[in-house]
């Protein structure tokens, strides 16, 4: 772990709510998020999707709770769902009487349809006597018409007042288990919006860019309106809305977790390096195999795959473990130090292998299981051959520095 790893980030300081058995503001760890994309009538295929989204870090899953059938889904979904379930309510408010009804541990309402203060005060009040939370789920796309012509369009401030308007309709009622959200799916409003509520109210925030889109362009847009506003404190929960299967959602989420230091690390963190004119091997597909034999394996180590042993294990000490290419031959190394050669045929697997056995015994005695003396001589070896092929310098550049020079004293 490097010292940014273990860095605290200042969060904001935000009340605590329940969301079933996970704790969401006040400290408690960011929690990840997704929604089904079943029928929630179907319960068996909607259960097999949450029990695969659990299995892929999330937390908390929400599913679509749009008629009568889906509430009696629910009611079959909760009590096997291995994960606390939220129902998302647009428009009829009787369904999310309906989802109350059938022991869903959240609700989530948008305030820009379903706008009557009576309706509204009737859902919050019978989540305050069943003591389940609500979240206040703002939606650009969706913001409430008159806000909309209030602000003359869509304005982080009308997303802001639109999640304070529903917050009054709930102190009317005495209603405070309450999260809030104002997605957009401009990452620049998003981001804006998010501050502007942080300043004005302690109640925990949902973060998430809304209709983020297909990869990679979705993960892109997400991944900067989420993570801007976690390292500046912001947010107590987040969702990645994708426009893919919704595993990826959960694996996004927690992996941006996990790399801003805000979850335990339980997977492989998989470094490669880019390559480039000096690589021995075709490091993309290895990185790739590697990628996949780690992909079950709860390995929380870091693993670097390198091009070259020539700048390889040097530029990649701080890992657990790694393999640098060479004179076809795969050279591994544990923080920095060769333990071992394989054949370039064998790199992954030798990886899996060294590291399991690392997991189970720790690095001090993977460095003792062999004589490292020996990795390091032929590790030598083939930096010294590369070295003598290629040279130092790899991109030629000091023949292209005297060509430069050439060029410009010519003008
Ligand atoms: S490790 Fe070697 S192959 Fe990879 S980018 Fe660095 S110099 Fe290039």
């Amino acid at each position: 772990m490097t010292k940014s790893d273990s860095k605290n980030y200042q969060r904001k300081k935000t009340r605590q709510i329940q969301v079933g058995k996970v704790l969401v503001g006040g400290g408690a760890p960011i929690s990840v998020q997704s929604m089904t994309i079943t029928k929630t009538a179907d319960v068996e295929g909607t259960l097999q999707q949450i029990y695969a989204l659990a299995a892929a870090g999330c937390d908390i899953v929400r599913c679509t709770c749009n008629d009568a059938a889906a509430a009696e889904g629910l009611a079959k979904i909760v009590p096997r769902s291995p994960v606390p379930i939220i129902a998302d309510i647009h428009h009829q408010y009787r369904m999310a009487l309906a989802a109350l009804e059938a022991g869903v541990h959240g609700l989530r309402l948008n305030p820009g349809n379903i706008r009557k203060p009576e309706h509204i005060k009737a859902v919050a009040s019978e989540a305050r006597d069943r003591g389940v939370s609500i979240r206040i789920g703002v939606n650009g796309g969706s913001l409430d018409s008159d806000l909309y012509e209030k602000h003359g369009g869509l304005t982080a401030l009308a997303m802001v007042e639109s999640a304070q308007q529903e917050l009054r309709y709930f102190e009317e009622v005495d209603f405070n288990l309450v999260k809030i959200s104002v997605k957009a799916s401009n990452v620049v409003l998003m981001v804006d919006a998010y501050r502007m509520l942080s300043e004005i109210t302690d109640f925990p925030l949902h973060l998430g860019v809304t209709e983020a889109g297909p990869l990679p362009g979705g993960l892109v847009k997400a991944t900067a309106g989420i993570a801007t506003l976690l390292l500046e404190g912001i947010g107590d929960t987040i969702r990645y809305s994708l426009t893919a299967d919704p595993i990826e959602e959960a694996r996004a989420g927690r992996l941006l977790l996990e790399s801003l230091g805000l979850r335990e690390r339980k997977n492989v963190d998989l470094i490669a390096c880019p390559s480039c004119g000096r690589a021995e091997v075709d490091v993309i597909d290895i990185a790739q195999r590697a990628q996949q034999a780690f992909a079950d394996k709860k390995l929380p180590l870091q693993i670097a795959v390198m091009g070259c042993v020539v700048n390889g294990p040097g530029e990649a000490r701080e890992a657990d473990l790694g393999i640098a290419a060479g004179n076809k031959r795969g050279h591994l190394f544990v923080k920095g130090r060769n333990v071992a050669v394989v054949p370039e045929s064998e790199m992954v697997e030798a990886l899996v292998e060294w590291a399991t056995f690392i997991h189970e015994h720790g690095t001090d005695a993977a460095l003792k299981r062999v004589d490292t003396t020996i990795a390091e001589r032929e590790a030598a070896k083939d930096r010294n051959a590369a070295l003598a092929e290629q040279g130092d310098d790899a991109n030629h550049d000091q023949e292209r520095i005297v060509e430069i020079r050439r060029t410009v004293a010519e003008k």
